[in-house]
């Protein structure tokens, strides 16, 4: 389409150029004679002329046939103003006629000209404009999704390693899509959206290639980057276009990378962006409006899942998270067993001492690490890459990412495991507080070095005030164990004191949980219904004394659990020593394994 219009446009202006310029020769080439006008006159007069042809500025004439020592038949003079001509003209029969033509050519092109060329700059600027936000202008808005058919990928779920969890969750989508029937038959209903969530390079992308490639479908991938264009609606315009093209082609996967780039929440930042938010919508739109039945299922990633508008990931839609999340120590093995099927290894390499020393890695990283660990194998002259080389590239790729702070150094590991243990421990012996699920040091997120989940067995609404107390109380047993155990704590717990500090807080001033103060609501703040917002309104209504008491109540709350938390910790130390040491070489620990260490009458009484 795009390109037709652009070249008969050209043809168009081509072509108008050559009449003018053939006009010019052919006037040129007929070797006219250029007389004065009282010579032409003369001629007339004489009966001379044959014929003449006027134009507003020129008299183009011929002579007569028998007047053969003319060296030519054809003259031309300039027009004057003289009204007598065309009398003269008809009393001796010369056949005249008035033409327009040439002169008529110069006016259009005078003004026709400027419009085309302004046109052509006009088309061009908006060519240049569409591609900047990639594809021509003719074609913005139809989406820009490539379709990889089945035979063009070849990844496989066996290309994915250390990512267990959600590997299992997806076969679920890989089944539904190979056979739909088996669960429809009985009414089931698959997820609409999938979203896959975690840190860079832990192999969201190449997961989401994994499923297509099993399930055989059609794979449509996008980047939401490349919905985001500067003209307003031209996202929402591609948004529909990639659904409709992926409708007609069920059952398929439509997979958005990078889903944050569009589904920032909206009417967040500093600017709402309406273009963003006009996609969005459209996308929301999309997902409500066809039937999963179908078979088409959207996957899509980030890895900063907490900016996403709250709609995106409601029942209906992206409903289903899955976390993918940075190996442990076995995965790492996995995913370097997977690269290292590319190079040649040495007899004797052993992948898994490699992966023991790549605590906080994901997958890209280790890729990295085979890779360099071949280079620097093929720059020794080596015919296959020994352990030795692996353990230059696992300092290289760490010295790479010591910049962007991710990799620890061995005695802050040691603190992690220490900081997290004593979380852990605290929990499982305070009755009321929340299962231990896990405990981890592989680093996840931005700020958490390690971490300790716990799982709560039931939802809960209210909470009492043992149960508040208890949860300060386990916050604060990650700086515990640092000190008991390295004499002083580190900038570790600042997030663990910021918690406590809240939650003490609110104890105070909104649950009326303080002697001191006594029951009373120290902040009247209007709460939103039923969305949280950032527009509510909180005032203090209390008095410049009694925001002092609030203070020092905080602080014995809190100083009061410290106590306790150490007291606690120091009886258990031979538990917290050892488990921490077991957590350093293993990464991560059950709860269930950490409870077995700690001695029976230290454990909280079962939850029914
Ligand atoms: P993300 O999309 O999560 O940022 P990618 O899927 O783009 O990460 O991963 C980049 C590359 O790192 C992949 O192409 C693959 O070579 C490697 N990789 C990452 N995670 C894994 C994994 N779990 N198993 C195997 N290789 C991985
Ligand atoms: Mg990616
Ligand atoms: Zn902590």
């Amino acid at each position: 389409m795009e390109k037709k219009h652009r070249v008969s446009l050209w043809y168009f202006l081509i072509a108008f150029w050559a009449l003018i310029i053939l006009q010019e020769i052919y006037v040129a080439s007929q070797h006219m004679d250029e007389v004065p006008y009282s010579q032409f006159k003369a001629w007339v007069q004489d009966d001379k002329v044959a014929e003449v042809s006027i134009t507003s500025t020129i008299i183009h004439g011929k002579l007569k046939q028998d007047r053969e020592s003319e060296a030519s038949q054809w003259f031309q003079t300039v027009r004057v103003d003289d009204p007598d001509l065309v009398r003269l003209l008809e009393e001796k029969h010369v056949e005249f006629a008035g033409v327009v033509i040439s002169t008529l050519w110069k006016d259009v092109a005078s003004w026709v000209v400027p419009i085309l060329v302004f046109a052509g700059i006009w088309f061009w600027l908006l060519r240049k404009l569409g591609q900047g936000a990639g594809g021509g202008f003719m074609r913005i808005g139809k989406s820009k999704a490539k379709i990889y058919m089945e035979k063009d990928i070849p990844t496989r779920m066996k290309d994915v390693a250390g990512v267990d969890e959600a590997t299992e969750e997806l076969l679920e989508v890989v089944e539904f899509l190979r056979t739909p029937e088996k669960y429809t038959r009985i009414g089931g209903k698959i997820p609409k959206g999938v979203l896959l969530v975690g840190p860079p390079g832990t192999g969201k992308t190449l997961l989401a290639k994994a499923i297509a490639g099993e399930a055989g479908v059609p794979f449509f991938s996008i980047s939401g980057s490349e919905f985001v264009e500067m003209f307003v609606g031209v996202g929402a315009a591609r948004v529909r276009d990639l659904f409709e093209q992926a409708q007609a082609k069920a059952p398929c996967i439509i997979f958005i990378d990078e889903l944050d780039a569009i589904g920032k929440a909206r009417g967040s930042g500093p600017m709402a962006h309406e273009e963003r938010e006009q996609t969005l919508n459209q996308l929301l739109v999309e997902m409500d409006g066809f039937d999963p039945r179908v078979g088409v299922i959207i996957l899509a990633a980030t890895n900063r899942p907490e900016i996403l508008d709250q709609a995106l990931l409601r029942a209906g839609r992206f409903d289903r998270q899955v976390l993918v999340d940075r190996p442990d120590r076995v995965g790492r093995a996995a995913i370097l067993a997977i690269h290292a099927k590319a190079i040649k290894l040495a007899p004797g390499v052993e992948l898994e001492n490699i992966a023991a020393m790549t605590p906080g890695m994901v997958g890209a990283d280790l890729a990295n690490v085979v890779n360099e660990a071949a280079l620097l194998a093929i720059r020794r002259g080596r015919e296959t890459v020994e352990q030795q080389d692996f353990q230059e590239a696992v300092e290289r790729v760490i010295a790479g990412l010591e910049k962007k702070n991710r990799v620890l150094t061995k005695e802050e590991r040691r603190r992690v495991a220490h900081h997290e243990v004593g979380h852990a421990l605290i929990a499982i012996s305070l009755p009321g507080s929340d299962p231990v699920h896990k405990i981890s040091i592989i680093p996840r997120g931005i700020a958490a070095l390690g971490y300790t989940l716990q799982l709560p067995t039931e939802d809960r609404y209210l909470l009492t005030r043992t149960e508040l107390e208890n949860r300060i109380a386990v916050l604060l047993g990650g700086r515990a164990a640092e000190e008991l155990v390295f004499g002083e704590a580190s900038t570790g717990a600042a997030d663990d004191l910021q918690k406590a500090t809240s939650i003490a807080k609110r104890m105070v001033k909104d649950y009326g949980m303080s002697e001191t103060l006594g029951t009373v609501a120290l902040d009247q703040s209007v709460k939103p219904t039923f969305m949280p917002t950032s527009e509510s309104y909180s005032g203090a209504t209390y008095s410049e004394k009694t925001a002092q008491d609030i203070d020092s109540e905080v602080r014995r709350l809190i100083d009061e659990q410290g106590k306790r938390v150490k007291t606690l910790l120091a009886k258990l130390k031979p538990v917290l020593l050892s488990a921490a040491e077991q957590l350093l070489a293993r990464e991560v620990m059950t709860g269930e394994e950490l409870q077995a260490l700690v001695p029976p009458e230290h454990k909280q009484p079962l939850l029914q």
